[in-house]
Parts: C-alpha cells; sequence; structure tokens
C-alpha cells in the first residue's frame, strides 16, 4: 500500500526524491540525535496527486490524523486545546532546494481560545498576540489569496497610530486590535471567517504548500536552475520552537565554513528574540554568529558540536537554521550548502586532505562553469553601490572602460591605448574589430547565445547582454537609463559574471588561477595562493582520468600559443575567413569581379603568399599537434561592402551629375547577382568550393606549401585539412581529388612529401544519416555543432534568438538553449548515428567536435558518452573542457546532486 505520510524517525537523507530535501534531512538529523522538534513529512508523491488530479489522495487525511494524534501523545499537548497548545509550523520542501520560492505558515492551531491559553503567562501575553497576528496574515495571504501588502497597510497604519517604530514596539494591546482589524480584513476580502478549527487550519494549510509549487515564483526559479517541473513538493509538518520568547531566545542560520571562501570555521548570524523569518528577512540587524557564544556560551558549544558532526556525517559543507528556546537548542534545517567556485575548489580540497572524501569525490563536486568563473578578473563590489543596470551574464569576468559606440572607435581608442566598453544594441559581425579591442561588450538586445554573447565568450571578452533598461543612442554615441545618461568616453564597470554595469572604475581584482593557466599550468609551490592549489590538483585529476582529448578553435598563433598553454592537444578548427579580411579584402573581390580564368588567378596568386604566412604560423605555434584547417565557408558576398552602402553611393553619384566610380557599379552589380533569400543555406561551404574554380586548389596549396616550409625548418607540422557543409559523399569525394592533386603536385615541386589527412565537418542531418557512406571519403568527420543544430531544428540562430527563444525557454520548450547546450535528443541522435555509421565503414575514423559545445560542461559530458576522440573549444574554454571530460569519466558513485 502507499504511504503518503512519514514521522521524522522513519526517513533519511537517501529520501530526498519522495520527503524533499528538508524532510530527508529532518529526518536524517532526528536518526543522528540531533534535537529537531518532533513532525512528519507528506510526501512529494501525495502533491504529484494533487497537481495531476486537482485533490489530495482520499487516504491522506487520515494518515495526517494518524501522525497528528501520535505527535500530540508524545507531547502531552493536544492541536487546538485552550491550556498550552501544540502549535506547528506547515513547511514546504521539494527535493531540490528553492529558497524561499514556496510557502511555510507557522503557528497553525492558534485560534480565538488557544491564543488566550497561550497568553495566561503574564509574560507571554505578548508573545501569544504576536504568533497570532502572524498566523492570520501568513494563512489569509498563502492559504486565503488576500493580497499582502493589505495587511501590511494595516500593519504600518497600527504601528503609526502607536508610534512605534516596527512591529516589535507594538504590546499586547496594540497586537489584539491588529488580529481584530486582520479578521475584519479576511472576512471583508474573501467572504469568509479567518476558520477557528486548527485541524482545518492545517489541512488546508497543506494544500496550499501543494499549490504553492505552481506559483510564478517557483516556476521561474526552476526554469532558471533546470529543475524539472513535475517533480512536486514535500510537506513537513513540525511542533513550533519559539525563538521570539525573550532574550534568553532567538534565531539564526550557520555554515560549518565559509561558503564564500570555503575556510573551516562556524560562520552565520544570529538574533536574538526572534522568529527564524525575522534573520533573513533583513528587517532587523542580526549579529555575527560569534556573539552567541557570550550571549549563550553553552547553547553555542553545543550549536558547534552539532556543526562538526553534520559536516562529518555529509562529509560536505552545511549550512543550517536553528532556533533557542528559552536556552534550550533546536535544529530546524540543515542541507548541503550552496557555494562561490572558490569555495567548491578549496572545500573539495580540504575534504580531501581530512581524509573525509576521496579525490575523485572531490573532482565530482566541482564543475566547469566555476572553473571559468575562477578565471576572470573579479569586482570588489563592496563599495560600488547599486548598478546602474542589469542583463544576461553572458560571458563571465569584470572589466572597466570608457563606453564607445561604434567598432571603429573602439579600435581607434584602444589603438591609443585606452581600454574601452563597446555598447551598441546588439553585435553583427561588422562589429568583430571593436569587440577584439574592447574590455567588453554590452548590449541592450539579445541572450546568452546573441552574437555578442558568443563571440565575446570565444574570445574570453566580458559580456553583459539583454541590458533592456539601456536605451542606446548609437547617433548620438550615449546610452540613458532612466533619467541617467551616459556620453561616449565615460567609464563603465561591466560585471559578467553577475550580468551588472556600475557607472565608473569600480575596483578590479586580479584571476590568479588565469595566470596559473597563462603561465602553463605548472606545478604550483608553497607560496601560490591555495586557490591556485586545488584547481591544479583537480585538473591534474581530470587529466589522469579522461579520455576525450581537447583542443583549441584558434585561427592565429597568438590563439594557438595561448590555447596549448592551457591544455590544448592540438586545434580542432581553425577557421580561414577572417584570413580574407581587413587589407586582403581587395583581392577576394577582385576574384569575384574576374572577367575572366588569367583575372581570378591572379587574385587568387596574391592571396597565396598571405595564406601560406597565416598557416605556417599556426602550424609552428602547434609544432607535433594535429591542425585542422576548414576551407573558406561563409558565402563570397559578405566579403562584399554593403549592398544599401553602395546603392546609396552610386545614386549619389548619378544625382550629382557624376558619373558614379565604376568598379562601385561593378560592385553593386556583383552583390545584386549574389544576394540570397537564405544566405545560411545557400552559397557557401563545398559548394563554394565546387563552383568558384581555383579556391580549394589556392587554400590547399598555400597549407600544403606552409607545412614544407615547417618541414624544412625542422619542425613537425601536422596539417589535416577539413571540408565544410558536406551533404552528399560525392561533394566530398570530389574537393578530395583536387586536393589530392593539389599535395601531389607540391610535394612534387617540392620535394618534400606532404600528406594531410581529408575529413568534413557533420554539419547536415543528411551528412549524419549517410555518415557511412561519407566516411569511405573522410580520414575524420568533426562535428559542427552549431550548424548542425540550425539545420536540424531548422532555424538560424541570428534570427530565432531575439524573436522567439525567450518565449519557448518560458513556455518550456527548451529549458536551455540548444545552442548552449547539446539536444541530445535531436541534434544528439544525429552525432551517435554518424559515429556509430562512420566507424562501422572506418573503424580508425577520427572523431571530433568543434562547435560552442565543445566547451559546454554537459555536452562534453554527452560528447564523452557516445566515445568522441576529442572536442574542441575556444582556448579559454580549454581547461573547462579537460576538468568536465575527466569528471564524464566518474561513475554516479561519486556525482553529488549540486542543485
Ligand atoms: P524556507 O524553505 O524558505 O527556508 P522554512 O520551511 O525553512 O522555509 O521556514 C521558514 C522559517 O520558519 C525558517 O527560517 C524557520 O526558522 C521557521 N520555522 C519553520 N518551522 C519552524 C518551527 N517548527 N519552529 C520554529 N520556527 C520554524
Ligand atoms: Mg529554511
Ligand atoms: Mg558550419
Amino acid at each position: 500500500m502507499v504511504r503518503y505520510v512519514y514521522d521524522f524517525s522513519e526517513g533519511g537523507r537517501e529520501q530526498s526524491g519522495l520527503l524533499g530535501g528538508k524532510g530527508a534531512n529532518l529526518a536524517e538529523m532526528a536518526r543522528m540525535g540531533l534535537p529537531v522538534p518532533p513532525g512528519f513529512t507528506v510526501t512529494t508523491e501525495a502533491c504529484r496527486v494533487f497537481l495531476e488530479t486537482g485533490a489530495p489522495p482520499p487516504e491522506l487525511d487520515d494518515e495526517i490524523a494518524e501522525h497528528l494524534e501520535r505527535l500530540e501523545r508524545a507531547s502531552g499537548r493536544r492541536l487546538g486545546q485552550v491550556d498550552d497548545p501544540l502549535l506547528l509550523s506547515v513547511r514546504s520542501g521539494a527535493r531540490f532546494s528553492m529558497p524561499g520560492m514556496m510557502e511555510t505558515i507557522l503557528d497553525i492551531g492558534l485560534n480565538d481560545y488557544a491564543v488566550m491559553g497561550l497568553a495566561k503567562v503574564p509574560e507571554r501575553e505578548r508573545f501569544a498576540w504576536d504568533s497570532y497576528r502572524r498566523l492570520v496574515q501568513m494563512f489569509g495571504t498563502t492559504v486565503m489569496g488576500v493580497d499582502g501588502a493589505l495587511f501590511e497597510g494595516v500593519l504600518r497604519r497600527i504601528e503609526r497610530q502607536h508610534h512605534a517604530a516596527d512591529d516589535a514596539h507594538l504590546d499586547a494591546v496594540d497586537l489584539i486590535r491588529t488580529v481584530e482589524t486582520f479578521k475584519d480584513l479576511v472576512r471583508e476580502r474573501t467572504g469568509e471567517d479567518f476558520p477557528q478549527d486548527p485541524h482545518e487550519q492545517l489541512r488546508r494549510a497543506v494544500l496550499a504548500v501543494f499549490g504553492s509549487w505552481n506559483a510564478e515564483r517557483a516556476r521561474l526559479y526552476r526554469r532558471r536552475e533546470h529543475i524539472p517541473d513535475d517533480l512536486g513538493t514535500a510537506v513537513n509538518i513540525q511542533t513550533m520552537v519559539f525563538g521570539n520568547l525573550g532574550s534568553d531566545s532567538g534565531s539564526g542560520v550557520a555554515f560549518t565554513r565559509d561558503p564564500a571562501t570555503g575556510r573551516p570555521g562556524v560562520y552565520g548570524d544570529y538574533l536574538p528574540n526572534a522568529q527564524g523569518e525575522d534573520v533573513v528577512s533583513g528587517t532587523r540587524d542580526a549579529v555575527p554568529l560569534e556573539d552567541l557564544r557570550r550571549l549563550d556560551p553553552e547553547s553555542y558549544e553545543e550549536l558547534c558540536g552539532h556543526l562538526r558532526r553534520l559536516e562529518e556525517h555529509y562529509r560536505d559543507l552545511c549550512d543550517i537554521e536553528f532556533t533557542i528556546e528559552r536556552g534550550r537548542l533546536w535544529m530546524l534545517q540543515t542541507r548541503v550548502g550552496k557555494r562561490t567556485a572558490q569555495a567548491a575548489f578549496g572545500i573539495a580540497g580540504q575534504l580531501v586532505d581530512e581524509g573525509l572524501i576521496s579525490l575523485d569525490e572531490a573532482l565530482a563536486r566541482v564543475g566547469g562553469e566555476g572553473l571559468a568563473r575562477l578565471m576572470f578578473p573579479r569586482f570588489d563590489t563592496s563599495g560600488a553601490g547599486e548598478p546602474l543596470a542589469r542583463g544576461v551574464p553572458a560571458s563571465p569576468g569584470a572589466a572597466v572602460g570608457a563606453a564607445v559606440f561604434d567598432s571603429a572607435e573602439a579600435v581607434r581608442r584602444a589603438a591609443a591605448g585606452e581600454r574601452v566598453v563597446l555598447v551598441r544594441p546588439e553585435t553583427t559581425p561588422d562589429d568583430l574589430p571593436g569587440m577584439v579591442a574592447a574590455q567588453a561588450v554590452l548590449t541592450s538586445r539579445g541572450g546568452k547565445t546573441s552574437h555578442a554573447a558568443v563571440v565575446a565568450r570565444g574570445m574570453g571578452r566580458v559580456c553583459v547582454c539583454g541590458a533592456d533598461a539601456l536605451s542606446v543612442d548609437v547617433q548620438g554615441r550615449r546610452f540613458t537609463v532612466g533619467d541617467v545618461t551616459v556620453a561616449e568616453g565615460e567609464t563603465l564597470s561591466v560585471d559578467g559574471s553577475e550580468g551588472l554595469v556600475f557607472p565608473g572604475a569600480v575596483p578590479l581584482v586580479d584571476s590568479v588561477v588565469m595566470r596559473y593557466f597563462e603561465n602553463g599550468g605548472r606545478r604550483p609551490g608553497p607560496d601560490d595562493e591555495q586557490v591556485v592549489r586545488d584547481v591544479h590538483r583537480l585538473m591534474e585529476r581530470a587529466d589522469a582520468l579522461r579520455r576525450l582529448e581537447v583542443r583549441a578553435n584558434a585561427d592565429t598563433p597568438e590563439d594557438a600559443e595561448r590555447a596549448r598553454r592551457f591544455g590544448a592537444r592540438g586545434i580542432g578548427l581553425c577557421r580561414t575567413e577572417h584570413m580574407f579580411l581587413g587589407e586582403r579584402r581587395r583581392y577576394v573581390e577582385a576574384m569575384i569581379l574576374a572577367g575572366g580564368a588569367e583575372e581570378r588567378e591572379a587574385a587568387l596568386a596574391e592571396l597565396l603568399p598571405l595564406q601560406r604566412a597565416d598557416f605556417t604560423g599556426i602550424l609552428a605555434a602547434m609544432d607535433g599537434l594535429p591542425v585542422t584547417i576548414r576551407l573558406l565557408d561563409p558565402p563570397l558576398h559578405e566579403f562584399l561592402p554593403d549592398h544599401t552602402e553602395l546603392a546609396v553611393r552610386v545614386a549619389r553619384a548619378e544625382a550629382s551629375g557624376r558619373a558614379p566610380d565604376p568598379r562601385d557599379g561593378e560592385l553593386l552589380a556583383a552583390v545584386e547577382r549574389m544576394r540570397e533569400q537564405n544566405p545560411m543555406l545557400g552559397l557557401r561551404g563545398v559548394r563554394l568550393g565546387l563552383v568558384v574554380p581555383g579556391l580549394v586548389a589556392m587554400q590547399v596549396r598555400a597549407v600544403a606549401e606552409a607545412v614544407v616550409e615547417r618541414v624544412r625548418a625542422g619542425g613537425d607540422p601536422r596539417a589535416q585539412i577539413m571540408v565544410p557543409l558536406v551533404g552528399a559523399v560525392t561533394e566530398l569525394h570530389l574537393v578530395r581529388e583536387e586536393v589530392e592533386r593539389v599535395l601531389a603536385r607540391v610535394s612534387e615541386e617540392t620535394g618534400v612529401r606532404v600528406e594531410c589527412p581529408v575529413g568534413t565537418m557533420i554539419e547536415l542531418p543528411r551528412a549524419a544519416l549517410t555518415a557511412g557512406r561519407i566516411a569511405r571519403d573522410a580520414d575524420f568527420f568533426s562535428f559542427g555543432t552549431n550548424d548542425l543544430t540550425q539545420t536540424t531544428w531548422g532555424f538560424s540562430r541570428d534570427d530565432v534568438e531575439a524573436e522567439f527563444f525567450p518565449a519557448y525557454l518560458e513556455r518550456g520548450v527548451f529549458d536551455v538553449s540548444p545552442f548552449e547546450t547539446l539536444d541530445r535528443e535531436g541534434v544528439g541522435r544525429l552525432v551517435e548515428l554518424a559515429v556509430s555509421e562512420g566507424r562501422e565503414v572506418r573503424p580508425e575514423l577520427e572523431v571530433g567536435v568543434c562547435g560552442e559545445h565543445g566547451g559546454d560542461p554537459e555536452s562534453v559530458r554527452f560528447f564523452h558518452s557516445v566515445d568522441l576522440d576529442y572536442v574542441s573549444c575556444s582556448p579559454f574554454r580549454v581547461p573547462v573542457a579537460r576538468l568536465e571530460a575527466g569528471r564524464a569519466t566518474l561513475s554516479g558513485a561519486e556525482a553529488t546532486d549540486t542543485r
């Protein structure tokens, strides 16, 4: 038979699915013999029945009654009895902690008679009426749906009439009046009296807690934390203890060590003469827990003992809530506490040293996102005041610079040595030079995977995007937030970890972890900071465990060198398009406008030595390691001037009676000819290579000649040639023939044998579905998961992110953007299929991934599970990928629920 209610003495921490985190941990503390006010838990299963059917299970009432009776017998007090009644708290508690998101109702059991019983002892009179006041207020809002502001309004009015600073200064008589007014308010608003029957109070409070699972803020919190919507909450019904019985009472919160830094010791706050809610609500100033040692040394000692036991028992940082009633300590809650990234690494390390956990368990308890946070400089915001605006924390870190409003200005100022923050409504590929030049990028539109965010993360630039309070006036070179205006040149501080923007320069604290990686991740000495030693130890362990190799996406020798220092074993994606920009654009234009083969070849010949130099530098930086060079991918017209700009120039000339520059005319015609409705699905990738004669040959020749140069210089170049956007094996076959022809020719010309593996990106569903055929002509596969996600879902990232992603996230179509974390169900299946069918044909096929997902923790774990050879990500994400690749090998035994 299904049971829906468990006494605290019947459960334990392993039952958090059934009893919720709070209930399971209360039971665990009871099991350990810690002083927990007695009570019982209604299971999440009962809540799920309620959520599915709109009514609790029929047996629930009886089960609650039975457990209540037991509680009453044990305490010798009954619910609702006039003399010294039993009072209860009714507390929500889901599997994953959702602090403050759902309801708790205290002092259930009071009514017009019981309150008198409680107030019989004179020094308890005020306390009794205060408790009743709280009950009517909490029950009135939570259960009966009266607007909470109305209660607050009444309270403020009565305080004013009695010249009281706050409710703590109201006396018993004031409180009696408050209760009466509250009850009138309830009747007036609901047409119903505040229920006097304690059993009815209890029943309705339980249902209200069930219902609060679907409160707006609870849903929002779940979405942010990726907590499933169908878990439901448990309800804990517990004997009340009172911290508001005078100066020998109080309540507080405590941590077994510092959750900000991980330092061992006892940390927390204590508020004398208060109920639990008061400490966290901040209405009165709490004192440091240290002070309790003086106020109540016995309770303090006892508390410290419990904290030590809890930490040893849970083998992790715990946070707790406690109450002292007349010198008697009660434990009200514990859980494995949330912590900062630094503390996560620190605590894991300490617990290993203390022999409480193994190194693998420590590795399971840290994560890539935390590591990324540790790598960026941080602000010391203690004196910064209120932020100017908030947005999406898109790329972590802290940056200070002068506000600029276009890419050119950013480049100009940066070249003059100034630090700048590029502020735009949103960014486009044209802003790239400005983004490179800026310390931070700030946009008023777009989400975590907007152009600005993706590019900034890739480059390790700080980015806050979607700060929608900002109204950006690019022409006027300023932005406004409310009535504050920030003009070009004014200093801003951008906190990409928190998504905050401050006026002026907030002081920075350097990241020692970044310095550690920049120095090649050498073993730290005793003088190095603790956090570096903690990180090093876990990185070492991850590297020893992982099966996945980590490469980097890098297009320049500098990036390649950094990637190498960060631990990359090769380049998984070297894009060549930026090599066609800037000065070189005119050769690309010439190639496009070429009247015949001769002109085109002349243009390509100009590009050849430049490309060769690019590749030589990169191959040198990655000497001895694979460098996967992707042939040109984007449509050629992206390298031509903007259509509108050209059209305006031509029209202006014509209007003023001059003949337009003939080159402008030609370019305009070309742009118009090449214009595409859907460039993403147009003439790009391998298609370009098959349609534009000489392009592939030039690029391959540049690679081959670079290889020769490196060999002659005594190096060990390992270039691989990657063909983008293949959908049919024949496309690859044709390009491959050309590649091999060129390689053979260069070998012949130079006398150096050049052999490069040739492979393809899998970034179209058709490529994945026909991977078995494609593998016949491919030495390697590299999943281009950005495009593969776009083409699988049939949406273009730049268009959808602003348009409907927010609604899709809101309405639960996905709980995380598929551009951020790989969509296992869809894109993931294509990956799995392509891997298995590709390897069937060619067992030695090398398989990797080079999309953004290669640096995303959750996606890395997936790539491990489908047995890829490597992931490739931006240099700054390489340590993250290494760490996650190591964590992916751990079994569930070490893994802990960190939510
Ligand atoms: P949350 O999940 O938001 O932390 P809780 O269920 O912990 O909510 O309840 C809020 C506050 O009510 C707590 O700070 C706790 O101290 C207080 N409280 C809950 N149950 C009791 C009780 N049985 N006796 C005294 N105070 C209680
Ligand atoms: Mg709590
Ligand atoms: Mg692609």
